[in-house]
């Protein structure tokens, strides 16, 4: 007779699935938001929001720029 899943194992499993970890570093990636500024052909500003992952080694790479 198969075990019961437990809810708690249901949530485990799907955070699991969902975390991604990077490639370079190995560390869980996080997610931030960037506006990035896109310039109209007349001149005005638009503000694109973007989800970037971030971990250690992007972290880094963009204190460093
Ligand atoms: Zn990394």
């Amino acid at each position: 007779m198969a075990k019961a899943q437990t809810f708690g194992e249901k949530v485990a499993k799907a955070q699991l699935k969902q975390q991604k970890t990077c490639p370079v570093c190995g560390a869980a990636l996080s997610y931030v938001k960037v506006i990035d500024p896109v310039q109209l052909p007349g001149g005005q500003f638009r503000f694109r929001p973007r989800m970037e992952k971030i971990c250690k080694c992007s972290n880094t790479e963009l204190m460093g720029s």
